[in-house]
Formats: C-alpha cells, sequence, structure tokens
C-alpha cells in the first residue's frame, strides 16, 4: 500500500471555512482571498509558487491541507471532438472528466460549444442495468474538494486544437455533472463544490451553465429546487413507463413516474424554466413508438425538452443501440408533436466516453497479474 495523506484538500474549502481556520492561527482576514486567488486565478500547483505569502505560513499551509487532492494519470485525446482526463485520487480510485466539443456550423473546431462532464463518486449504487458505472457497485463519495479539482484539472490541460492552456474557465460553455456517480446520493458535498465553482473567490462559473442529472431520487429533486443558486435539472428517464424504466432502472421502484413526474413539475415550476428528459435509445427495450408516445405525453406535460441518446455499447451487457432509421422513426414521434427533441450523435466512442468504461478498463488492466520486478 502507497502512504495515503489523510490531509484535507485546500480545494474543497470555502472563502468562510479558510478565513476561520486562518483565523485562529492569528492571519489577517485578506489572507483567505490570497490564498484562493493563487489557487483559482492564478492557478498555482505548488505552495511555493505563492510568493506574497511568508515561508512560515507556506510550510503550514503544507501540513495542514492537501493543495489539490488528484493527479492527472492521463489525458486521452480522442480523434473526433473528445477529450478524457483520468485522475487519480489519494487512495488510488480513478475517476473520469470528460471534455465534449460540439462543432458550430460555418466556424472551425476551435470555436465548438465546449462542455465539461464531471464525475461525483467512485462507482455507484444506482445499479442501472445498461450502466458501466454501476457495474461493481459503490466505492465511496467523492469530496468537494474531488470534485472541485477536476475542474482544475481541465484548466491545467492544453488544448490540443489551440495548444493553450484552457486557463479560463469561462471559456467553456456548460459544466455537465453526468459523469461516474449519482450526484444527489453525494448532496451535501455536491452542493459545496458547486458552491466553490460558483464563487467570485472561486472558479467563478455561472449557476445556470451548471446541469445536474439524476436516475431521479425524488427528495434531493425537491431539496434541490430549494437551492439559492439556480442550477439546471437533468432527468435520466429512459422509460416513459413504470413497466419498462422499472426493468432497467432499480431507482424506479422506490420513485416511481407519479412520485417522479410531480417532483420534477414542482422543480421546473420554481425554477421557471425548462427540465430536461434524457432517454436512451437501446434496441427492444424502450425504442418501440408507444414508449415514444408516452414520452411525448410526458413532455408536454412538464413542459420539457427531451434529449434522445443512442446507447454506448458496454463490454460485457448484452445492450445495443437501435437502427439509425429506428432511431429517426422515435424521434419524429416527438418531433410531430413540436416538443423540443435533440437526438444526440455520440462523440468518444473510441475513448470510451460512456460513464465509467475508461475507468473499468484501467482497472482492469491494473488488476491483472504483473511481471515481478527485476
Ligand atoms: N447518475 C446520474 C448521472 C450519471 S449518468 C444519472 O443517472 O443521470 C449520465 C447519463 O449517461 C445518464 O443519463 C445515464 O443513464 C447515461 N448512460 C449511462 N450509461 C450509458 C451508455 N452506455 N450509453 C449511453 N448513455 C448512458
Amino acid at each position: 500500500m502507497r502512504f495515503v495523506p489523510t490531509l484535507p484538500p485546500l480545494t474543497g474549502e470555502t472563502l468562510e471555512s479558510l478565513s476561520e481556520r486562518l483565523r485562529e492561527r492569528g492571519e489577517p482576514p485578506f489572507r483567505a482571498r490570497q490564498i484562493l486567488d493563487w489557487v483559482y486565478k492564478k492557478r498555482a500547483r505548488s505552495w511555493d509558487e505563492m510568493t506574497n505569502l511568508s515561508k512560515d505560513l507556506r510550510s503550514w499551509l503544507a501540513q495542514t491541507f492537501d493543495l489539490i487532492p488528484a493527479s492527472l494519470l492521463y489525458g486521452k485525446q480522442s480523434t473526433d471532438v473528445t477529450d478524457k482526463l483520468l485522475l487519480e485520487l489519494r487512495d488510488q480510485s480513478l475517476i473520469e472528466t470528460v471534455i465534449i466539443r460540439a462543432p458550430q456550423e460555418g466556424v472551425g473546431l476551435e470555436h465548438s460549444r465546449k462542455t465539461i462532464c464531471i464525475s461525483t463518486q467512485v462507482g455507484c449504487a444506482m445499479a442501472c442495468a445498461f450502466c458501466a458505472s454501476g457495474l461493481a457497485g459503490l466505492k465511496r463519495d467523492l469530496s468537494a474538494g474531488e470534485i472541485v479539482a477536476q475542474l482544475l484539472h481541465v484548466c491545467y490541460r492544453e488544448d490540443p486544437l489551440t495548444a493553450r492552456a484552457d486557463r479560463e474557465l469561462a471559456s467553456f460553455d456548460n459544466i455537465v455533472v453526468m459523469g461516474m456517480g449519482e450526484p444527489l446520493a453525494n448532496y451535501d458535498n455536491l452542493i459545496r463544490a458547486l458552491t466553490i465553482l460558483n464563487a467570485d473567490w472561486g472558479l467563478g462559473f455561472g449557476a445556470r451553465r451548471i446541469t445536474l442529472s439524476t436516475s431521479g431520487l425524488v427528495p434531493k429533486i425537491l431539496k434541490l429546487a430549494d437551492e439559492p443558486l439556480g442550477f439546471r435539472l437533468a432527468i435520466s428517464l429512459h422509460g416513459a413507463t413504470d413497466e419498462v424504466r422499472e426493468k432497467i432502472m432499480p431507482v424506479n421502484k422506490a420513485y416511481p413516474l407519479a412520485k417522479l413526474l410531480p417532483a420534477i413539475r414542482t422543480f421546473s415550476e420554481k425554477h421557471g424554466r425548462m427540465v430536461t428528459l434524457e432517454f436512451i435509445l437501446i434496441e427492444d427495450i424502450n425504442d418501440a413508438l408507444d414508449q415514444a408516445e408516452h414520452l411525448r405525453d410526458i413532455a408536454r406535460d412538464l413542459h420539457a425538452h427531451v434529449n434522445l441518446i443512442p446507447y454506448n455499447r458496454v463490454e460485457g451487457l448484452p445492450w445495443k443501440r437501435p437502427s439509425i432509421a429506428r432511431q429517426e422513426r422515435f424521434a419524429d414521434v416527438l418531433r410531430a408533436a413540436r416538443i423540443p427533441v435533440t437526438l444526440r450523435r455520440e462523440k468518444g466512442h473510441d475513448i470510451d466516453a460512456a460513464c465509467g468504461q475508461l475507468r473499468l478498463r484501467t482497472e482492469k488492466d491494473r488488476s491483472a497479474p504483473t511481471p515481478a520486478p527485476a
């Protein structure tokens, strides 16, 4: 076993909590902001870079906090428009952060819309039948500092298209909480991380450009509706009747549609904005036209946007995506009713961009017997 430091990550501190720690040490009130500026504005990666702090304070910080609790294991660049960062945490757990570029018509790839997809747990307990993340169950929640660290690593990395570091998070259009894990099952850490992400002393990223995706934890959806920061919400529906949904998403037993749909309505009424319903299309499981009709009715009722996602194959699972013609027929049912619908042409297939796949593969490689050192 490697030595695992137990220091709390600095990236999990808020201005308030850090100020409090520094006050106990007798530091002036502006000190906390000065330190956070080094981390979030100047992107310092070591305490020694923080040259306007005394040596004594820097050494106290080094003994008190882990500056950033994740290191880049590798960044994998796709031949299409998706990049993936595999990060290693202090206990050797692996998490994934993905950058997705959506090219805009008439302009070069460097002007693509850019989205960052972050993880909230190591593994997942939801056990959706089609998803790679849940195959081995939940290992643990990510701390707030580990969630924030993913975004700093995105900022450190060099954009392959412009050959510049993406120093400004503002150059990204959206952040989606759709990586590994069920975000609402790690509610407090997630909200703390998003607060740091949003704050002017933190990464300064607008809450309205952050989308949380959930498999449908009803009490937490209702709690989220009362948060002061107005995040966007996406629901992984994937079945438009209990019968179909229950077969592929065990969460539907605790929170069937009769509970889930009213909670979505409450959320969107409080926020006055559209919720997105995600619907993966899996051949012979949920792609029949009567599912499209039910989905149409649900979306109309909730004034929701529908995101159709052709299923990404997962090694070891039998599911596959329907033909393009069948996908289009499904989408047409919604289009005919003027439901706002997008049929996603998936990106990053070649780099295991579907949730959890790169991590699974790397863990498998790691557990394979390695030759003893000579
Ligand atoms: N737990 C949250 C967020 C993580 S999953 C949720 O369920 O929403 C992000 C999205 O990817 C979900 O909609 C999930 O159902 C979907 N997904 C999982 N495996 C997939 C696969 N193999 N192909 C396509 N989408 C998948």
